[in-house]
């Protein structure tokens, strides 16, 4: 199979020296990305902007914003069979970006937001066979929120956890997963490493993959 998969934030910069963005570090994505590259699958990484090496095998391309990050993945979308969305994406960015850094005087401590476009509810309508999979982190309620994205992005597979849980999310080498399949079906993961949480995500795709073509 050919994997697509995204990783880390996006940075949406108001002026060059000033973004808003959040705490995502990658981890999860490029061990998925990995995953996926050691099960076989040809897989290019759309990555924002983190401190982590590519993982062997796998064909990396940066993006910073969330703008940038829709026009990669679109770019990169006819090739390949498995969407993984695990980018963490700013929902807003600065209405206007300064060329130059703003002063302080320039500045009245109102910043204008626009919403960025959502990248898989923007890629649905091409989504053909491919089969998509998005992430949910929540706090609080992670089973509700993550089949309401589920219905809504038109997805096949949300992988839902408790960010606010001991072990889980940002920064964190280890995550609790209930990975959530649009046939119904749910699967409690125990907190295992996020290389092992991956392995496992990559095996559930390359099944449901199986499983629709019998
Ligand atoms: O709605 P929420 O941001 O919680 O949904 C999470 C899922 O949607 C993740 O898979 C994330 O990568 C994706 N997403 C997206 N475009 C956005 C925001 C989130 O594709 N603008």
């Amino acid at each position: 199979m050919k994997f697509l998969v995204t990783a880390g934030p996006t940075r949406e910069y108001l002026d060059p020296v000033r973004f808003l963005s959040n705490p995502s570090t990658g981890k999860m994505g490029f061990a998925i990305a990995a995953a996926a590259a050691g099960r076989g699958h040809e897989t290019t990484l759309v990555a924002g902007p983190v401190a982590l090496r590519t993982p062997r095998g796998v064909r990396r391309v940066d993006a910073t914003s969330a703008l940038e990050m829709l026009a990669a993945v679109e770019a990169e979308l006819p090739g390949c069979d498995a969407l993984v969305m695990c980018a963490a994406v700013a929902d807003w960015r600065p209405a206007r970006r300064a060329a130059a850094k703003l002063k302080k005087s320039q500045m009245d401590g109102t910043l204008r937001l626009v919403r960025n476009p959502d990248i898989l509810k923007t890629l649905s309508k091409s989504k053909g066979g491919r089969i998509f999979a998005g992430f949910a982190a929540e706090t609080g309620f992670p089973e509700q929120e993550a089949l309401r994205k589920l219905h809504e992005k038109n997805l096949d597979f949300i992988a839902a956890n408790d960010v606010s849980a001991p072990g889980c999310g940002f920064g964190t080498d280890t995550n609790t997963i209930t990975l959530y399949c649009a046939d119904g079906t749910a699967t409690a993961f125990p907190m295992l490493t996020k290389r092992a949480a991956a392995a496992r995500i990559v095996r559930a795709i390359e099944n449901y993959r199986n499983g629709k073509r019998r």
